[in-house]
């Protein structure tokens, strides 16, 4: 390097340092698109591999290598792909699983996107949906069809907190040799782990809980080494690729998400009940509550009911709109996950889009209120809901 103009130190010199013999304790971040090699048959041994975390980003990285085994030995998959987003990877899953003629199964209740994907998208691609009401199983197996290629379901989901009995699902598809995918965003990999229960694949906007800060949107595709090879093309091709800085964010979300995750699960259970025996509420909806409709199959699938509750508060839009104006500790923002407290006014959320028939079928109440319990103490959470329920004139 003695002789380099600067120029080609400015470029070249950090590869002057020897990394032999150093061991960091925290990761390192591979933050590069391509990747060297040593000579011409290395290189042609590099590009004929279908997977490599040596060779160019969008086909791997060594910080996606590292991310990914992380979550797949969370989620007890065989495998992890990292995408840039939840819908990165809800997209690519399916789209590489189906084909024009094929028939799917999808929920009445989904992510508003991953709706779309069922309702207008595979459509336009002569892929047949079904929608049923995710909490009747009975509903599901009458929607089979011998073209039946997948299930999909999401559990807990929007807006009710309403569960998919996942080992009731496995059991209808497993048989007839249909595919079931599960998105476990909400529950995540510490409360729920569907592939326990024989789900394919498990699809996760990681910029929720995993990522756990509010600073990265990825997403994860965990499944069998074999189903992953049927999507690798797929996920070349649509080019979801996670950048390497939020593979490493991720990779550092990740350790403490047990930790997180069980503060979260029992903020989240005290907050619940709290709020149920508060005059100004009407319902609550957290699947540890025992008063949750579908308790039993929460205590059959799901170790904690994750940071995900639903409210309606009495006397409709207004107070509603007040109350969630009115919390100062917590964030008025959508996601969810984070070590910080966030709480969305449904109906206010969705006014822009939606009219009100449109809301009614979405189940959106008027007086609905979702939020997203953080790592806070609960006491602190507690007066702050308090103040915003007394200010609010629910009644
Ligand atoms: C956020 C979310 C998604 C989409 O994830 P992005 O990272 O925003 O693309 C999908 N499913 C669920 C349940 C989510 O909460």
């Amino acid at each position: 390097m003695s002789d380099w103009q600067p120029d080609t130190v400015a470029v070249h010199g950090h590869a002057s340092v020897p990394l032999e013999g150093i061991n960091p304790v925290a990761p390192a971040i591979y933050y590069s698109s391509t990747f060297r090699a040593a000579d011409a048959p290395h290189f042609a041994e590099m590009a004929s591999k279908t997977r490599h975390a040596g060779f160019y980003t969008r086909y791997g990285n060594p910080t996606h290598e590292q991310a990914a085994a992380v979550l797949a030995k969370l989620e007890g998959t065989e495998v992890a792909m990292l995408t840039a987003s939840g819908m990165g990877a809800i997209s690519t899953a399916v789209l590489a699983l189906v084909k024009a003629g094929d028939h799917c199964i999808a929920q009445s209740r989904h992510y508003m996107a991953t709706a779309k994907l069922f309702d207008e998208m595979l459509p336009k691609f002569g892929v047949e949906v079904t929608i049923v009401e995710q909490s009747d199983l009975g509903a599901i197996e009458a929607a089979i069809r011998p073209n039946t290629r997948l299930i999909y379901v999401e559990t807990p989901a929007n807006p009710t907190l309403v569960l998919t009995d996942l080992a009731g699902v496995v059991a209808l598809a497993r048989p007839r040799g249909i595919l079931t995918l599960a998105d476990n965003t909400f529950a995540g990999p510490i409360n729920s782990r569907p592939a326990e229960l024989g789900v394919d694949v498990i699809l996760h906007s990681a910029t929720k809980s995993l990522g756990g800060h509010s600073d990265i949107t990825a997403g994860a595709i965990c499944t069998t080494r074999a189903l992953a090879e049927e999507m690798w093309d797929t996920s070349l091709t649509l080019g979801s690729t996670l950048s390497p800085m939020d593979a490493w964010l991720l990779l550092r979300g990740m350790r403490t998400l047990p930790l997180r995750m069980a503060r979260i699960n029992e903020n989240a259970l005290a907050l619940a009940a709290w709020l149920e025996a508060r005059p100004e509420v009407e319902v609550v909806y957290y699947p540890m509550l025992p008063s949750h409709p579908q308790h039993e199959i929460a205590a059959r699938q799901m170790r904690g009911g994750g940071p995900v509750v639903a409210f309606s508060v009495r006397g409709g839009y207004e107070p509603t709109s007040r109350f969630v104006a009115g919390l100062k500790l917590a964030s008025q923002a959508v996601s969810l996950g984070g070590v910080e407290t966030l709480a969305v006014h449904t109906a206010a959320m969705w006014a822009g889009s939606l009219n009100e028939a449109q809301m009614k079928v979405a189940g959106i109440a008027p007086n609905f209120v979702r939020m997203s319990v953080g790592i806070e103490d609960i006491e602190d959470l507690k007066r702050d809901f308090a103040q915003a329920l007394e200010a609010s004139g629910a009644e």
